[in-house]
């Protein structure tokens, strides 16, 4: 506590000193730190384990570690929501969108780095509230590549809790295919194209049943009617989202989820015990709240985990390995938006993914929907150059619309843009990495090996052009994109590896982190190769495995 008590007055010391009236801020900050030095109770319930995070990790890790007798504490800064609570359509930013600063708590986060933006989920459920629900498992390089590599036989070791995970998260293969994935099985040619492996309950369309996953434990849920608006939030109590099965069993167990607040600090007080530092989420003048536990789970996915370990690296935690903050993967995506003015398609219609098109040994294509109305993205979008030089990929972006000006009009001025769209989601399990760095005042990419991630992946434009061929469309990518060449991807992964050692990852093969006792680290950072597919599946099995060789509490 002393320690971040000088941190705080440090940072607001060099902050405001290049301010003007900066006697004025010294007073004020000296007071603030004071009142909440004395005002902090030092903390008296002990909880066994603090989950920092309520994410795929963090919800797996709450109920194992509930179910073997532990008193655990989820601490999420995302909102509760249920199915009435989400916006309607992407229109309504303050509803869709994470900006606590402007008062906007919805489940969409955007993060922009040097070499990458980073779309992530944020609220109790984590990603599952915002994501496509689709569940695919990696292809055998995965387990065989990166910092993990030989470790285990992890394909054979994680195969019994990939089960678990697709029981757990209701995984069922898409019954129906719709107008965007018909285009994608008509460009398939003799690659393998099949439905999803999904998180939906497949019911009668909107009729609420009694549980029908955990023998009647679980909540009432709906059936699908597949209106395609998983990413912007299920109104229809259809989509499997970590709320509905592993928290809400959880909390069961007596687990506790204290939602809106985030964690800032963990200060370890001696061989068993740590204190956690929190805060209500949105208010950065709140009181710091302290909780002490025996152990801790890390689970707020790579962008909470990551510059929050970064942070204790250099603050409480200083044992931690130097490896955090490496090998973090994008997964080698490119997100491309095929248009067409074509009235009779529908590509909202179905859920948000429901198939998928093995490209090549590597990669895959997934056709990507969001609802009706849902055309937020049209302000974001240009004509897709593949170009790496961006003087001429201007020329290039202009030339496409000089040249058609027609066709390009009838695009943008298309009345319903989610309808007419289709996201290609196209992802590699090649290698490529970066590294995420500590500033003085933020974190930020560096490239740790070979070259930065790449929003120009030449076969994924290709087959973005096939598929537009097909329905007179156009493809468009991110206006960042194409003005700065920096790609986005949904599937940021990594930087707090397994390794064999402290020198080679930040968690051993029990995800346990090196040099501290009882701490791990258990979601998306802890993914320690590139699965080219979606990784939700894969941090659910590796958590289910992590959580299944911890200990019963014992009774003594
Ligand atoms: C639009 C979209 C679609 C996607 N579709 C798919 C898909 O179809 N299939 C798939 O496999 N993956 C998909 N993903 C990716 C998937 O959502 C993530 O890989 C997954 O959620 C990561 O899980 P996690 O356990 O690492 O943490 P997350 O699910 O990201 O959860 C971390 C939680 O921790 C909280 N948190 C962070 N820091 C703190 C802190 N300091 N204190 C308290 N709480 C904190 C966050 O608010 C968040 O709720 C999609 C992502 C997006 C954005
Ligand atoms: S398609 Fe609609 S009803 Fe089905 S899971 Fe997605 S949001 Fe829910």
């Amino acid at each position: 506590m002393v320690v971040s008590y000088i941190y705080n007055f440090i940072v607001f010391y060099i902050l405001f000193i290049i301010g003007k009236n900066k006697e004025l801020f010294i007073i004020f900050i000296i007071s603030y730190n004071t009142i909440n030095f004395f005002l902090m109770k030092s903390p008296s319930t002990i909880y066994d384990y603090v989950i920092i995070g309520s994410g795929f990790g963090g919800s797996v890790s709450a109920l194992r570690l509930a179910e073997k007798g532990y008193k655990v504490l989820v601490i999420e800064k995302g909102k509760w929501k249920k199915a009435q609570d989400f916006s309607k359509t992407n229109w309504n930013l303050p509803k869709w969108m994470w900006l606590p600063a402007l008062g906007w708590h919805g489940i969409f986060k955007m993060t922009f780095f040097r070499h990458l933006s980073v779309i992530s989920g944020v609220g109790v459920g984590g990603g599952s509230l915002v994501y496509a629900n689709t569940l695919p498992k990696p292809k055998k390089v995965f387990f065989n590549t990166g910092s993990w590599k030989g470790l285990l036989e992890w394909e054979k070791d994680l195969l019994p809790h990939y089960q678990t995970a697709y029981k757990m998260l209701g995984a069922t293969e898409n019954p129906k295919f719709f107008d965007a994935d018909l285009i994608l099985k008509e460009i398939s040619q003799n690659k393998v194209f099949e439905p999803t492996k999904v998180a939906v309950f497949f019911g009668e369309p909107e009729k609420t049943v009694s549980d029908p996953f955990f023998d009647g434990k679980g909540p009432d849920r709906a059936g699908c009617n597949f209106c395609g608006q998983c990413m912007t939030g299920c109104p229809h109590n259809a989509k499997n989202t970590l709320d509905k099965n592993y928290l809400y069993l959880a909390q069961q167990k007596n687990a506790e989820i204290l939602a809106e607040h985030f964690v800032t600090d963990v200060i370890p007080q001696d061989d068993e015990t740590y204190i956690v530092e929190y805060r209500k989420t949105g208010k950065y003048f709140s009181k710091k709240k302290q909780v002490r536990t025996k152990g801790i789970i890390f689970a707020g996915g790579v962008l909470g985990t990551v510059p929050l370990l970064l942070k204790l690296k250099k603050g409480n935690m200083p044992n931690l390995s130097d490896m955090v903050g490496k090998d973090v993967r994008s997964n080698n995506e490119a997100l491309i938006f095929v248009t067409t003015p074509d009235k009779n398609i529908d590509m909202s219609k179905g859920i948000a993914i429901g198939s998928i098109l093995n490209t090549s040994k590597h990669s895959h294509l997934e056709p990507v929907r969001y609802g009706n109305g849902s055309g937020f993205w049209r302000i974001g979008v240009l004509p897709l150059v593949t170009e790496k030089f961006w003087l001429k990929r201007l020329g290039k972006l202009l030339w496409q619309l000089v040249s058609e000006p027609l066709q390009w009009l009838k695009i943008y001025s298309i009345s319903n843009f989610s309808k007419h769209t289709a996201v290609l989601l196209y992802m590699e399990s090649l290698e490529g990495k970066l590294q995420l760095k500590k500033n003085l005042f933020n974190v930020n990419t560096k490239i740790q090996d070979g070259k930065a991630p790449s929003a120009f992946i030449p076969n994924a434009h290709k087959l973005a052009r096939e598929y537009a061929k097909k329905i007179n469309g156009k493809p468009m990518s991110f206006v960042l994109e194409n003005l700065s060449g920096i790609p986005s991807t949904a599937h940021i992964l990594g930087g707090a590896v397994i390794g064999k050692d402290k020198n080679l990852g930040v968690i051993d093969t029990n995800h346990q982190v090196f040099g501290y006792k009882n701490v791990y680290v258990c979601d998306g950072s802890a993914i320690s190769a590139n699965p080219g597919v979606n990784p939700a599946l894969t941090i659910t099995a590796m958590t289910e495995r992590a959580m299944s060789l911890v200990e019963k509490k014992s009774k003594i």
